[in-house]
């Protein structure tokens, strides 16, 4: 039987009152995720890649996940209110990647973050920031500028050749319509930057471990040592490893230095050569290698607390959440 017009639209909304149910369960579960850190399990070193990976979403639509845990792990004032407001159907994830994006940039105290959730409630998707600024009375967005510029010759012929190779995508067929294409494409770079940035940033959360280590080993086959390859690992490593060049020893938390210990150098350049500068952490759940290329450190695969030694063999390349993971796994076993 064919539904009336009515009851398409009754069936409508109680789906959609299904979905605000669901995204709330959703949220809770990705809080326990993050939360006992399971990402790590599964051989991610990020929430925010473990959602992207193992969940599928888009990056889009895991950053406003991940905005929404971080803004309602605030308070359970805070967590209160988005649930009754997302119940409610008048807060959605867009409103509150914009509360998100605000509190980062304005800095919030938690009475404005309050406000800023109720005034972002029932505004569309264009107008939510100048109304959250106008209620906590923030600086207005800017409106429409011109700007003229100036070109030489030369310059206005290079402008010209661009504008000509890029004709099919410019908003305008003219110079303007190229520097929106060319600002626009360089907005999409920045946007996707900052989608990795808050992997990285999940990555290091709660990390004391906080040493810092982007390895290419392709970049110099020649070298035996890799400079920028810190271990975080060992009371040794102060003294002997004075004589590497640009890295700041006085960074190393003294915690670390307390309860490690260093694997030599050769061993160091071995299995960093053949972790290929990347996470060689493989869950057991997925079978999933981590990969991650972020605070990597040299790690005990049997722990040295437990009377692991510090050979190859029994050296592993971690990065920070998972020898972070480790480190926890062991110390609950032991401790
Ligand atoms: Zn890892």
């Amino acid at each position: 039987m064919k539904m009336s017009h009515s009851e398409i639209v009754a069936r409508l909304k109680a789906k959609v009152s299904d979905e605000s149910t669901l995204l709330l369960e959703i949220l809770d579960l990705l809080e326990l995720v993050r939360e006992r850190r399971i990402f790590t399990d599964y051989g991610y070193s990020s929430l925010f890649e473990f959602c992207t990976q193992e969940l599928r979403y888009s990056e889009s639509a895991a950053m406003r996940r991940i905005n929404a845990l971080r803004i309602q792990s605030k308070s359970s004032d805070i967590k209160n209110l988005i649930h009754q407001k997302i119940q409610q159907g008048s807060l959605n994830l867009s409103q509150l990647g914009v509360v998100a994006k605000l509190e980062r940039s304005e800095k919030l105290t938690i009475d404005q973050l309050q406000n800023a959730i109720v005034a972002s409630t029932n505004t569309s998707a264009r107008e939510t920031e100048k109304i959250v600024r106008e209620k906590l009375q923030l600086a207005p967005l800017l409106m429409n500028t011109k700007i003229v510029v100036e070109l030489d010759s030369a310059q206005l012929a290079q402008a010209e050749a661009l504008a000509s190779k890029y004709s099919h995508a410019l908003p305008q067929k003219n110079l303007s319509g190229l520097f929106l294409y060319l600002l626009d494409q360089e907005l999409k770079r920045e946007t996707s930057k900052e989608a990795k940035s808050c992997a990285r940033r999940e990555a290091e959360k709660n990390c004391k471990i906080n040493v810092h280590a982007k390895v290419d080993i392709n970049a110099d086959p020649k070298a035996d040592i890799i400079p920028d390859f810190r271990s975080s690992i060992g009371a040794d490593t102060r003294n002997s490893a004075k004589s590497e060049a640009g890295v700041k020893r006085d960074s190393l938390p003294t915690s670390v230095v307390k309860t490690s210990r260093v694997f030599s150098r050769d061993v160091q350049v071995l299995a960093a050569k053949r972790s290929g500068g990347r996470c060689e952490f493989v869950s057991q759940v997925t079978q999933r290698r981590c990969d991650s290329q972020w605070f990597l450190q040299f790690d005990h695969i049997h722990p040295w607390s437990l009377g692991g030694r510090s050979t190859l063999e029994n050296c592993r390349v971690a990065c920070g959440a998972h020898n972070r993971a480790e480190w926890k796994r062991v110390s609950q076993k032991t401790g």
